[in-house]
């Protein structure tokens, strides 16, 4: 076998060099030398220099990567966990990069030079958009649902339905998180019905919270029956007992006008007198990943000061974000045309078939007769737990391999191993591309992973 050394003299080496760190380039030579040994023993001939050069500089390539990387979304899911959830406008990028690059006005106030407070940013406009009295933001809708239990329940009792048990996806479920909040759990009512008096039989001396949570993740139909929030806030102030209402999904124009079902608004919610609100800035928002926590400003000054406040901190890539995207809503015509989330809910069937058969007429240019391609109606969905069950009819385009052995999950897999990654959904023996979620430069991306398939398929490189 050769020395690391001799093959740091090849010339493709030394080329390499010049992009990639030298320890990542004689870890990889030493890997394959050491492969290309292992199986030297097991009888196979030895590989030539250059053989293993190129091998290992396709290996110290794969690692220069980045992990976290831009990935292409043809699955339809708009708010896509895997994928990052919601994609963020112009905006939004364009204050995070401002804020990133330099120094900023995070804790400062500008006038007095002062110290000052970053969630100033946010605040005043959350209030002006929902209505609402007062604003904190956190982390994440996780970490506002805990700072909310902890703070006004801790030692206490929080009463819930048990039809809003929910499990959140990776599987936190929120019984647990009210206990990690120091609370006892009161469930009340049954799966599918739980009424005002089942609030009213459950709340003792020792109840502190009152918490509506919303199934955003599945619905139950039939045989239904949930208390009003209205009236549950009527039950709070006769006892004196806040009521925290967790949206979820946080929609601030009611996505019933984008032509999905009606969903309760951040600013409904506060109508209805709650005392709190929480909901995700990563849903129906389509902002970046936070909590937002709007409500009574006494309860809020109080979850303000708690040290878990401090643990779930927004940082300020993501206040510039979130303050950009909240800057959108003051014109909601304008944030649905530059909110990416919106503007993919309110994609019409019409203009998902333009956008599905210029998709397909490109890759039939490429593929030929490789490939069989087809258009299916189909349904996208809103995922990240928003609007559960909600149809949103799409028309996809189908593909199906005609010869070779390439099966649907291997296409798929070759798709994904494209770089930036393209993520489909296979179903039924063939792959779907659902143009809901992509962009006009991410077709030419996907066509771009198909010609090279085609090509080295035709090579007989599989
Ligand atoms: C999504 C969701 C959460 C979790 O929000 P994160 O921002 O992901 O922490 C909590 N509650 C409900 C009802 C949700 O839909």
């Amino acid at each position: 076998m050769p020395s690391v050394s001799r093959l740091l003299q090849q010339p493709a080496v030394i080329q390499a060099l010049e992009r990639i760190p030298r320890a990542v380039i004689v870890d990889s030579l030493r890997a394959e030398i050491a492969a290309a040994r292992e199986q030297a023993g097991a009888g196979a001939p030895p590989p030539s220099d250059s053989v293993l050069v190129n091998r290992a500089l396709q290996r110290a390539e794969e690692a220069s990567k980045p992990s976290l990387r831009r990935a292409i979304n043809a699955t339809g899911v708009i708010l896509h966990t895997g994928l990052g959830r919601a994609v963020l406008s112009q905006a939004a990028c364009r204050a995070i990069q401002a804020v990133a690059a330099g120094h900023s006005t995070l804790e400062i106030d500008v006038e007095s030079g002062r110290r000052g407070s970053r969630q100033a940013h946010v605040r005043d406009l959350l209030c002006e958009l929902t209505g609402a009295e007062s604003a904190l933001v956190v982390n994440n809708n996780v970490a506002a649902v805990l700072l909310g239990v902890t703070t006004l329940a801790a030692g206490r009792e929080v009463v819930i339905s048990r039809g809003e048990l929910i499990e959140i996806g990776g599987s936190f479920r929120l019984p647990e998180i009210i206990r990690a909040g120091g609370a006892r759990l009161v469930e009340v009512g049954t799966t599918n019905r739980t009424r005002l008096q089942d609030y009213r039989e459950a709340i003792t001396e020792h109840t502190g919270l009152l918490l509506r949570c919303h199934p955003s993740n599945f619905r139950i139909v039939g045989f239904t029956e949930e208390t009003p929030t209205t009236e549950l806030v009527r039950l709070g102030r006769e006892h004196g007992i806040p009521v925290m209402d967790d949206l979820g999904s946080g929609a601030m124009i009611d996505t019933g006008l984008l032509g999905t079902g009606p969903t309760t608004t951040l600013q409904m919610a506060i109508a209805s007198g709650c005392d709190l609100v929480t909901a995700s800035g990563d849903k129906l928002l389509g902002g970046p990943q936070a909590g937002l926590i709007l409500g009574r400003k006494d309860l809020i000054e109080r979850m303000a000061r708690h040290p878990l406040a401090r643990a779930f901190r927004v940082d300020k890539l993501t206040l510039a974000a979130l303050e950009a995207t909240l800057r959108l809503y003051r014109d909601p015509e304008k944030a649905c045309r530059e909110i990416p989330t919106l503007r993919y809910l309110s994609r019409t069937r019409d203009e998902l078939r333009v956008m599905a058969r210029r998709l397909k007429g490109q890759i039939a240019a490429v593929c030929g007769e490789r490939i069989l391609i087809d258009l299916v109606p189909e349904n996208s969905e809103v995922g990240g737990g928003s609007l559960p069950g909600e149809n949103l009819p799409t028309i996809c385009v189908r593909l199906r391999v005609t010869e070779g052995h390439l099966t649907e999950e291997e296409l798929a897999a070759r798709l994904r191993r494209h770089e930036p990654p393209i993520f489909a959904r296979v179903k039924d023996n063939a792959v779907l591309l659902d143009p809901r979620t992509l962009e006009k430069e991410d077709e030419l991306e996907i066509v771009k992973a198909l010609s090279i398939l085609i090509q080295s398929e035709t090579n007989g490189r599989i």
